[in-house]
């Protein structure tokens, strides 16, 4: 039989079984270090050049945000702000204006909880093993007088941001790897990669499915061991984002502060151990998982109740897990007997 026949008739075998047409695309990963975390791409495809094609470009395009929004590359434009905090407005690309406008309206949104200018007080707190004792009172209270993101000044007419008082510094580390997992999905789909994940540091988006009619199945990290896993949701199209203070902490005098600050002491948050957000948009469930983390069990619950659309799972110091009422977990037996789960929300 010769070739063009062959083809024909595999052609034909497929058109009429689609699905095993479909059963044919496999998995394909890259994981690297970006925005200094752990980066995971998937690809569900046929053949692994268009998957890389994809995958490459989800890269290339987390790269070029990562030098938009680095507060630790002297040349990005991110540090041209920093650098000009109580002195002058910087011209800045309208994506970068874009995210810090997106960001206040999270800080509106979340009565402050949430607040790009934390970074002011990156100084007193840093996570790499150099801070051994609590910063000093005085310290303390001069750092957190630089947060305020209504002192970040956006100019529409000639896009600027404008940092009002000298000290003040933005970061983008409760929001970047989420914006960065949604235009790095973006681009792999004009890629033509129809069903993938990006995993930004546990911070990660899903499209499509992972198989034939079957939906991502997602773990959900045991803060007491975040080599295990406590839980699992299946999802689609949906981001998966958790903020929890087991990596990146220090302990003093046997407590633990974690990296996420609140805004109005100056201090690390408390009162929880992990803050899962299941929505459709990795940026805001990155942002929204850290303001709940700051807000705490109550107002955290009270502020996810009021989104549409977006779900919750937190775990408290006490080791209570509470969900929101449209949370499908499934528990594996062992984990879930460590934790008090009778708080459930109906
Ligand atoms: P992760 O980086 O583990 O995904 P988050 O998304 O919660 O965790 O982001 C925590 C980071 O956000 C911190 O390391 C810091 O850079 C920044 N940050 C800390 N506190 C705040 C806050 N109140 N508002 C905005 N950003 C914050
Ligand atoms: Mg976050």
């Amino acid at each position: 039989m010769n070739v063009e026949r062959w083809i024909l008739l595999v052609g034909c075998f497929f058109l009429s079984f689609p699905n095993l047409a479909q059963d044919y695309q496999r998995p394909y990963k890259k994981v690297l270090l970006l925005m200094g975390s752990r980066f995971e791409f998937t690809a569900i495809a046929r053949d692994s050049t268009s998957a890389l094609a994809g995958i490459e470009a989800g890269i290339k395009e987390v790269r070029r945000i990562e030098k938009l929004i680095s507060s630790w590359d002297r040349q990005s434009q991110t540090s041209k702000v920093n650098d000009a905090a109580g002195l002058a407005p910087v011209v800045v690309d309208k994506e970068l204006y874009n995210l810090v406008k997106r960001s206040k309206k999270i800080s509106e949104l979340t009565q402050g909880a949430f607040d790009i200018s934390y970074a002011s007080v990156d100084k007193i707190w840093k996570f790499d093993g150099s801070v051994q004792s609590l910063p000093a009172k005085e310290d303390i209270a001069q750092s957190v007088s630089g947060i305020n993101y209504q002192n970040v000044i956006l100019d529409p007419d000639n896009v600027t941001i404008f940092l009002k008082e000298k000290g003040m510094k933005i970061g983008f580390g409760a929001i970047g790897k989420g914006y960065a997992a949604n235009k790095a999905k973006a681009i792999m789909q004009n890629h033509g990669i129809e069903n993938g994940v990006v995993n930004a540091g546990g911070d990660l988006i899903t499209w499509g499915q992972r198989a034939n009619n079957k939906s991502w199945r997602i773990g959900i990290a045991d803060p007491k061991d975040k080599t295990k896993m406590i839980s699992w949701l299946d999802v689609s199209n949906m981001a998966v984002v958790t903020s929890g203070n087991y990596e990146k902490y220090v302990i003093i005098d046997g407590q633990r502060y974690s990296h996420i600050i609140d805004p109005r002491t100056g201090m690390p948050a408390k009162g929880l151990k992990s803050v899962t957000i299941i929505c459709p948009d990795a940026e805001l469930a990155d942002a929204l998982a850290t303001s709940v983390f700051v807000l705490g069990k109550e107002n955290g619950l009270h502020l996810i109740d009021q989104l549409k659309g977006i779900e919750g799972l937190l775990i408290t110091d006490s080791d209570e897990m509470i969900t929101t009422k449209n949370l499908q977990l499934n528990y594996y037996k062992n984990q879930k007997a460590d934790y008090d789960f009778k708080l459930r929300r109906e």
